[in-house]
């Protein structure tokens, strides 16, 4: 028994480390439907027509609907399928260059965050559940705090400096506060583009603590931030997985992973994806909360100060 789990173990950790195998070129000859040449293969090597092009059937009518979405092309389901169980190993075979097998990361950015919305909406429809952003705002509350106190600090001390009278005051900080209030609900209705701003923020730190690493060798950032953009979706797949176990327990479900699971698959993609030893992942993760931290907090602060100077000058 304990071989097999063994043996089961090893093939699987066989699979993880494999890149995706491409079939082997087929013997038959084609005659391109297009531009008539003939070539033995999957694809014409004069127009990229596919060989499978062929006269319509109801199966070819499904299969175009669903490549509206993205639904129908198969690298879908195998984008998903390696972001659970080979992540890391998956985006650096996709850094290396095997693109062709994988759907592209932004666009599956999009439509998992869209899917995802549309689902928990529909949910929460069925339950009777307003849908406010509270829960969401959650997360972020201790930033905000800071945020908060540090803007309404600056204010408060821009008082002493200037003579100006206590309502002009009281003016300017509804005003900053209400941008704050109302950056965060318009990042928070479009979810995919505050996740990417915010990947791009991080992908700059996690690039800092990982550029050289055993795997990839030397990162760029660029590499970094498609990186980042795979693993989101991961986190998104992940959320979506616990937001139906969730069900059980929870009115409506929890649409927000727990941080001890967002870490754990951090800690794992990262593992995967760079090659360092279990100790070294971990340090480097902990480096890399601490400066992500420090770097997203003091480019909000900078963010405020130009606001903040935008509103006095139009005084
Ligand atoms: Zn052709």
């Amino acid at each position: 028994m304990i071989n097999l789990i063994k043996e089961y173990w090893k093939r699987f950790r066989h699979w993880q480390r494999t890149p995706y195998e491409v079939p082997p070129l087929s013997d038959t000859q084609h005659v391109c439907l297009n531009c008539g040449e003939s070539f033995n293969g999957q694809f014409c090597p004069r127009c990229g027509q596919s060989a499978k092009a062929a006269r319509f059937t109801p199966k070819h009518v499904l299969a175009n609907a669903l490549d509206v979405w993205g639904a129908g092309n198969r690298s879908m389901p195998r984008n998903i399928l390696h972001l659970l169980f080979k992540p890391g190993y998956m985006i650096a075979d996709y850094l290396k260059g095997h693109r062709q097998p994988y759907f592209p990361p932004f666009k599956m950015l999009f439509i998992v965050v869209t899917t995802f919305i549309f689902i928990t909406y529909i949910v929460h429809y069925f339950y009777g559940i307003k849908d406010d952003t509270q829960t969401r705002e959650i997360q972020f509350e201790w930033v905000g705090s800071i945020i908060n106190a540090v803007a309404i600090n600056m204010v408060n001390d821009q008082s002493i400096d200037l003579p100006v009278s206590n309502n002009t005051v009281n003016t300017r900080r509804q005003k900053l506060v209400t941008g704050i209030h109302n950056t965060q609900q318009w990042l928070d209705s479009h979810r995919a583009v505050s996740i990417l701003i915010f990947q791009v923020l991080f992908a700059f730190s996690a690039w800092v603590c990982f550029r050289n690493s055993p795997r990839l060798g030397k990162l760029t950032l660029s590499e970094q931030f498609f990186a980042q953009v795979f693993i989101s979706s991961q986190i998104i797949i992940l959320s979506f997985i616990y937001f139906l176990f969730s069900l059980l327990w929870a009115r409506g479900g929890i649409d927000t992973l727990p941080t001890p699971i967002t870490m754990a698959a951090y800690l794992i993609d990262y593992k995967q994806l760079y090659g360092f030893s279990w100790w070294k992942t971990i340090w480097r993760n902990l480096k890399l909360v601490i400066f992500a931290t420090f770097f997203i907090l003091t480019l909000s602060i900078v963010a405020i100060f130009i606001a903040l100077m935008v509103i006095m000058a139009s005084f």
